[in-house]
C-alpha cells in the first residue's frame, strides 16, 4: 500500500520565517523591548507555582481577565489563544463551511489566505488601490458583489502600515451580514480600536496579540474578542488546553503591569518615529518611490530597487521584510534605527 499526500498539502512549504543569524532583525514586527530583570524575576516567581504535572485551566480566566482589565472590557467577551495565528486557524476552520466565501484584502497579513485555502474555503480578494489605501466602500461594495461568509483583514494593516478610522471599520462591520474578523495585532500603536464596542455587535470577533506591542513573541499568546455566543462557540471549538500554563503564568504577570505596557508602547511609538523621519531624510533619493506614515511599529516603503537593497542589507547582517516593490521595516532600538538609515545611505548613494 501507498500513502500519498492530498494535492492540498503535497506542495506546502512551512512559513517562511528568518531562521539565519543576523545582527540587527528588523522583519517581524516583533518589539525590541526584552522584559528587565524585575520583571523576569516576576515571571519566574510565577513559574515556580505552576503545578507541572497538572493540566492548566482550560478556560484561562485568569489570564482573561487581566487582559480584559487592561482593555477596559468584560471578560466574558475574551477567548486566548495559543497566539493569535491559532486563533483564526480555529476561526476559518470551524466557523466557516467547506467553500464558503472568505473576503480578504491584499496586501494584508497572508496567514488569512493561507487558511482560507488550506480549510477549502474560497477566497475573495479586494485588491487595494495604489495608494493602499482601503475604505469602507471598497469593502461593502466587494462584499455586496461577492456575498461572503466572512471577511478579514488587520487594522491597522501589515504590511501597509495604515489604519482604518473607527468609523469606517464600524461602516463596514454595521452593513454587512458577514462575520468580521478584524486584527487588530498593532491597534496598540494607534487609537482607532472598537474594541469597546464589541458586545453591540454580533458579527465581530477582534484579535488580539502579545506578540507585537507586549514584547512576548516567545510565549505564543493571543486574544479573540467577540459577542457572548461567539465566545462561547469558540471555546466549544478550540483545543482544550490550548493555552499552556507556562504562558498563562507569565501572561497574568503582565496585565498585572499595565504602566510597564504602557511605558513599553510609547518607547516603540518613539522608535517608530525616529525611524520614520530617519527614512524621510533619504527621500529625495531616486529609487525612494514613496515611505508611508505608519500607524504601526514598523515602516512600509517603496523603493524602484527593493530586491537589490534587501540584499545589501542582508550583506551588512540587517534583516527586514520584502514585498514585491517594498520593504517593510521593524522599528528597532536607536542604535539599530540608526545602523539601518545608515546602511540604506550606503545602499542607494
Ligand atoms: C504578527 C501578527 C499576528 C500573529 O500574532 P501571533 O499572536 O504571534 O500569532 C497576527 N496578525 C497580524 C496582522 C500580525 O502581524
Amino acid at each position: 500500500m501507498t500513502y500519498e499526500l492530498n494535492d492540498k498539502v503535497k506542495n506546502l512549504t512551512p512559513y517562511d520565517a528568518v531562521t539565519g543569524n543576523y545582527k540587527i532583525r528588523l522583519d517581524a514586527n516583533e518589539s525590541f523591548i526584552n522584559p528587565g530583570e524585575s520583571l523576569k524575576e516576576e515571571f519566574f516567581s510565577a513559574l515556580a507555582a505552576v503545578k507541572f504535572n497538572r493540566y492548566p485551566d482550560p478556560m484561562a480566566a485568569g489570564l482573561c481577565e487581566g487582559f480584559a482589565r487592561y482593555y477596559g472590557i468584560n471578560p466574558e467577551t475574551v477567548v486566548a489563544g495559543n497566539g493569535s495565528d491559532e486563533l483564526i486557524s480555529i476561526i476559518m476552520g470551524s466557523f466557516l463551511r467547506h467553500g464558503d466565501k472568505v473576503m480578504t484584502c491584499s496586501p494584508d497579513f497572508s496567514m488569512y489566505q493561507f487558511y482560507g485555502k488550506l480549510y477549502e474555503k474560497n477566497n475573495l480578494v479586494i485588491d487595494k488601490k495604489e495608494d493602499m489605501i482601503l475604505t469602507a466602500a471598497d469593502v461593502l461594495e466587494a462584499a455586496g458583489k461577492g456575498k461572503p461568509a466572512a471577511i478579514i483583514l488587520s487594522n491597522p494593516c501589515s504590511p501597509t502600515s495604515l489604519a482604518m478610522s473607527r468609523e469606517d471599520i464600524l461602516k463596514i462591520v454595521e452593513n454587512t451580514d458577514a462575520l468580521v474578523i478584524l486584527d487588530e495585532a498593532y491597534m496598540d500603536f494607534s487609537d482607532q480600536s472598537i474594541m469597546e464596542v464589541i458586545e453591540k455587535h454580533d458579527n465581530l470577533i477582534i484579535l488580539k496579540t502579545c506578540s507585537k506591542a507586549l514584547g512576548l513573541a516567545a510565549i505564543r499568546l493571543g486574544f479573540a474578542v467577540t459577542s457572548k455566543p461567539i465566545a462561547r462557540a469558540l471555546h466549544a471549538v478550540r483545543s482544550p488546553y490550548n493555552v499552556n500554563a507556562i504562558t498563562q503564568a507569565i501572561g497574568v504577570v503582565i496585565f498585572s503591569h499595565p504602566d510597564y505596557i504602557k511605558e513599553s508602547i510609547e518607547k516603540i511609538k518613539n522608535a517608530r518615529d525616529q525611524l520614520f523621519l530617519g527614512l524621510l531624510q533619504l527621500e529625495s533619493n531616486e529609487s525612494v518611490r514613496r515611505i508611508i506614515k505608519p500607524d504601526t511599529n514598523f515602516v512600509f516603503i517603496e523603493l524602484s530597487n527593493a530586491a537589490y537593497v534587501y540584499e545589501e542589507l542582508k550583506k551588512r547582517s540587517i534583516i527586514v521584510r520584502q514585498f514585491g516593490d517594498f520593504l517593510r521595516i521593524t522599528a528597532g532600538t536607536k542604535m539599530e534605527n540608526d545602523a539601518l538609515i545608515q546602511a540604506l545611505s550606503e545602499i542607494l548613494v
